[in-house]
């Protein structure tokens, strides 16, 4: 039985990567020296590999940036717009052309655009996505994963696997440049180079190669299905004397099983954290020769391996296929789990045993496959682990789980229908037709953020904090004032980050110190870790909100972050189904926006950005996720009286297939991202005549440019001819954080003009 990885960490375990890069771009470090750390993060990554007793180790799962813009680099896809960047750094390397994919270049009169970015499939990491022509050509172009295939082959040997995303799934992931043609029918042009690289790589020794083929986990065509059987009867064909494994993730095989265990390759890697209940299936339909990779390890989340129930898989298999054709892994690459627990050293010693990071599940894969040969003495110490944290009082509250038993629909539900709210808060608010309002945050300067920081390391008293964060707030309301906005907010300068600032006031939620993981380039994140029921001890911003209340005579919006937002960004029990976790934050969410209703404040946003970037991998799933979502929602918001006005923000616009869902939400207004495609997104909701009221985005905050009255007014006019007038409400996109001052304010006094003069026009 061997042990393999699909992929580890590659910023290492100080954010090297990051530090590197970023200085490579400033200009301070050279070339040679960023390969040197480069070359060095991968070099102690096979090493901590090979001394956990990994058996296939992957290398190539290493990149600059991102590891989808590797591939698109090795198979000479490079938009056209590139050609004078390759030109110009002719006499350095292919990486000054990579970072410009990547970032764009605006350097020596050139100004050419980045290549756009999404998430990888539902993980919080952003891969480059490749772009097709219809008559796109595909080459060998880069040299990078040979060298590091060398490499690691000199540092560990055979052991070395190099990884590749899949023909398919590199196609399926990107998109088309042009009209009237499907990019699946690139996989002709495709796959005589990946036949190229794999007999290259076979010729320097390799023995197994990795090919990622997460779209085998998707609902697929019956067009990418043939392109699948193609593609890989195509190389098997071609290729001799090389191990294949085709790995698979984040979602069962389901309909796509025969498809996948019948591809003509040595090793097929299944998920069984996200999706057990698939191996039953495999093992029926397994063909004879095929190899078994089983994911029993998350390679998504924070906590300890159950080895009990990894071994009920693995027997399971063994059984079936016999131990020679089993094979164990993580479920999918560590490049979501943060690097090492070790480094943590805040972290409650009862908690933190039964948390593993990257470098710790690959000694769960090691340990599991000496407990298949008879260790029992590292099971009786897991059972232990597992043990503590399901009884724990830490994590076990039974107030908490009470109360979410006990939600009826009435709690989810407002006491009267949107028509009858509408009435009060017309009468309450008296706000001329297009209200204007900001998302929430106003610009974080670097004096916020330094004066946080100050606070958190105890430099400066809570006294001389609250005094400058009062300050602050002060003076964003007086500017609002003056602009003439009509639901002010108090600006968010108490807040590094919309989850981190909830979760550090919840019960239920950890903070790491080092837990970073990659979220596009060199950006990293450091989720916050839920391990337990979760509740409110305390207020959390009633403080801020009301003192920004008194501050001022127009109403003041209150802020807060929804449930499944807070879920989504964060690292989560696996001990519970998520919609349970979501329900307990729901509640929390509940008692502070009744609490901020009772001080006084009578408009209320709870933001749901990450409402859609949830929705499960397969369709058939969607209304089971929709429902739980919606209706943690509506618990959020269901407590207050029927003229408090509940709004709520979501950062996209892209709603058609989940605007029924959105409606159900019954916030009293939404507002969205819809600047960028010109109110065309609009169209979701014109045409499920979305009853309640709307502020569709009538600026783009991710730009410093500022927008004229004039294109807000035809937008609004836009916007006006979808949906009733008086349904509208004017404001920018998103939050101003990220802003400037200067463009802030400018943009800001041209949408107040906008409004007035739609008030005129429209
Ligand atoms: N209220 C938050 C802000 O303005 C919302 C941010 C978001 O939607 N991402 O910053
Ligand atoms: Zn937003």
């Amino acid at each position: 039985m061997l042990t393999q990885n699909l992929g580890y960490p590659r910023i290492g375990g100080q954010r090297q990567l990051k530090k590197a890069c970023e200085s490579y771009w400033a200009g301070k470090i050279s070339l040679k020296d960023l390969h040197q750390i480069a070359r060095s993060i991968r070099e102690e990554n096979w090493q901590t590999q090979l001394n956990a007793g990994i058996d296939l180790i992957p290398c190539n799962d290493f990149s600059y940036y991102d590891q989808v813009l590797d591939m698109s680099l090795l198979l000479g896809n490079i938009p056209e717009r590139y050609a004078p960047v390759l030109s110009q750094v002719a006499d350095n390397t292919e990486i000054d052309l990579y970072f410009a994919m990547a970032r764009g270049y605006q350097k020596d009169g050139l100004d050419i655009t980045a290549m756009e970015m999404t998430k990888w499939l539902d993980t919080n990491y952003h891969y480059i996505v490749p772009e097709f022509k219809a008559k796109q050509k595909f080459r060998i172009f880069s040299e990078k994963l040979f060298g590091e295939y060398n490499a690691a082959k000199q540092s560990i040997g055979d052991k070395a696997k190099p990884v590749l995303l899949g023909p398919i799934s590199y196609l399926l992931v990107g998109k088309e440049k042009e009209e009237g043609f499907d990019r699946i029918e690139l996989i002709k042009e495709l796959v005589p180079v990946y036949v190229e690289i794999i007999n290259r790589l076979k010729q320097q020794g390799a023995t197994w190669i990795q090919l990622d083929e997460p779209a085998l986990a998707l609902d697929l065509s019956k067009k990418e299905k043939e392109a699948f059987e193609f593609a890989y009867r195509s190389i098997a064909n071609r290729v001799s004397g090389v191990k294949i494994l085709v790995a698979t993730y984040f979602e069962a095989l389901l309909d796509n099983t025969q498809l996948a265990v019948n591809l003509p390759v040595t090793a097929l890697h299944i998920d069984l954290v996200r999706a057990p209940e698939q191996l039953d299936e495999v093992l029926a339909l397994i063909p004879l020769n095929l190899q078994l990779s089983l994911g029993v390890v998350d390679g998504r989340n924070v906590w300890k391996n159950n080895y009990e129930l990894s071994l009920a898989h693995i027997n399971k298999a063994v059984e079936k296929l016999g131990s020679d054709r089993v094979l164990i892994a993580p479920s999918c690459s560590l490049l979501h789990s943060p690097i090492d627990l070790d480094l943590e050293t805040n972290i409650d010693p009862e908690i933190k045993n039964w948390m593993a990071f990257a470098r710790q599940k690959l000694n769960e894969v090691a340990e599991l496959k000496q407990i298949v040969a008879g260790n029992n003495h590292l099971l009786a110490i897991n059972k232990a682990a597992i043990q503590s944290r399901r009884t724990s009082q830490k994590v076990h509250k039974q107030a908490v789980k009470d109360r979410v038993a006990a939600i009826t629909e009435a709690d989810a539900s407002r006491k009267s229908a949107f028509p009858v709210r509408q009435q009060l808060h017309r009468e309450r608010f008296n706000f001329p037709a297009f209200p204007t309002t900001t998302i929430g945050s106003f610009p974080q300067t670097d004096d916020i953020r330094r004066l946080r920081a100050s606070f958190k390391k105890g430099e400066i008293t809570l006294q001389q904090y609250e005094k400058a964060i009062e300050d602050a707030t002060v003076e964003v309301i007086r500017w609002q004032e003056d602009a003439g906005l009509d639901v002010l907010v108090h600006g968010e300068f108490e807040r590094n980050d919309m989850v981190e600032y909830f979760g550090e006031q919840l019960d239920g939620f950890l903070f790491t110190k080092n837990g970073w993981v990659q979220s596009y380039g060199s950006r990293c994140v450091k989720p916050p870790v839920i391990f337990g029921d979760v509740s409110r001890p305390a207020d959390m911003t009633v403080r801020w909100t009301s003192f920004a209340a008194q501050q001022t005579n127009k109403p003041m919006k209150g802020m807060l972050t929804g449930p499944v937002t807070i879920l989504q960004w964060s690292f989560v029990r696996d001990d519970q189904p998520r919609d349970i976790t979501t329900c307990q934050i729901a509640l929390a969410i509940r008692d502070e926006v009744l609490a901020l209703e009772k001080a006084g404040v009578g408009i209320i946003q709870i933001d749901e950005a990450a409402i859609r970037e949830g929705l499960p991998l397969r369709k058939a799933k969607h209304p089971h996720y929709l429902d739980w979502a919606v209706k943690a929602f509506r618990v959020t918001a269901g407590g207050v009286e029927d003229k408090t006005q509940i709004h709520t923000h979501m950062c996209y616009s892209e709603f058609n297939n989940i605007i029924e869902h959105i409606a159900a939400m019954d916030a009293d207004v939404i507002t969205i991202e819809t600047s960028r495609s010109q109110m065309e997104l609009l169209h979701a909701f014109a045409h499920f005549e979305y009853p309640n009221e709307i502020g569709p985005g009538v600026y783009d905050i991710h730009s410093p440019r500022v927008p004229t009255t004039g294109e807000m007014v035809s937008l609004l006019t836009k916007a006006a001819d979808l949906l009733p007038a008086q349904n509208l409400w004017v404001n920018p996109d998103c939050g101003l954080k990220t802003r400037k001052w200067p463009e802030t304010k400018a943009a800001l006094i041209n949408m107040v003009a906008a409004a007035k003069e739609a008030r005129k026009i429209i």
